[in-house]
């Protein structure tokens, strides 16, 4: 792993390729992503792209279809062909079935119709890489809670806790992003998926029945609440 990659690995960084020679719609990807603490790289053409793949890790690629070159559908269908599964997100210029039929053959995993609002790259971009394996910690720690994600352990200080498969990727998500206001809709995202219905209390029942577990008979309490937001996890 080179110096980047290790960095990004030891802060949980997601690496991102993104290829998109249109300056303006570059630029504004790339500054959101970042202050989303994703690490991206910017390739301008298809080469370019191509060459960036081959030599770096990258978690996810977002990919254009009109590109110098070789065009996105192109570059996806090399990635496939040299047995690079990293989830490919391509950018389509309009909302034409063939393209989207195109890309989807070409290997790519999901599409975004440009024009689109940031938040639903950010939404598309966290279902592609909800487990990117290289950038697991296997321990989590906080306080005195520490989670083992090879085992699906949870233990408050010498005490084992049991968790049912969804308390455990609820925990997991907020032990990732600890010290960060996750909001309720964030929680559902990840830990339901994109379907889940906005209006159910779901998120709130789960966090009620994880301080049972891991709070209530225990000091400090880590999960926080953050009035009309969501969550916290912190020490
Ligand atoms: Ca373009």
């Amino acid at each position: 792993m080179n110096y980047i990659a290790q960095l990004a690995a030891s802060q949980n960084l997601m690496r991102v390729l993104l290829v998109e020679d249109e300056e303006r719609i570059a630029g504004f990807i790339r500054k959101g992503l970042t202050e989303e603490l994703y690490m991206v790289d910017v390739a301008r053409d298809g080469g370019e792209a191509l060459d960036f793949a081959a030599s770096a890790g990258y978690d996810l690629y977002i990919l254009d279809v009109r590109l110098p070159v070789r065009d996105g559908f192109a570059v996806c269908r090399a990635l496939r062909q040299r047995g690079d599964k990293t989830p490919v997100l391509m950018l389509t210029a309009r909302d034409a079935v063939a393209d989207r039929v195109q890309g989807l053959d070409a290997g790519a995993d999901d599409y975004l119709v440009k024009p689109f609002a940031f938040q639903e790259l950010l939404a598309r971009l966290r279902a592609l890489a909800r487990r990117p394996p290289h950038i697991t910690d296997q321990i989590l720690v906080v306080a005195n809670l520490t989670l083992d994600t090879q085992r699906h352990q949870a233990q408050r200080g010498q005490q084992l806790i049991e968790l049912s498969a969804r308390e455990y990727r609820l925990l997991e998500f907020l032990m990732r992003h600890r010290g960060r206001v996750l909001t309720r809709t964030q929680i559902a995202e990840q830990v339901w998926g994109l379907d889940f219905d906005a209006q159910s209390n779901v998120v709130d029942v789960y966090i009620r029945y994880l301080r049972r577990k891991i709070d209530d008979d225990f000091e400090p309490q880590v999960i926080q609440t953050v009035r009309g937001v969501g969550y916290k996890l912190e020490a």
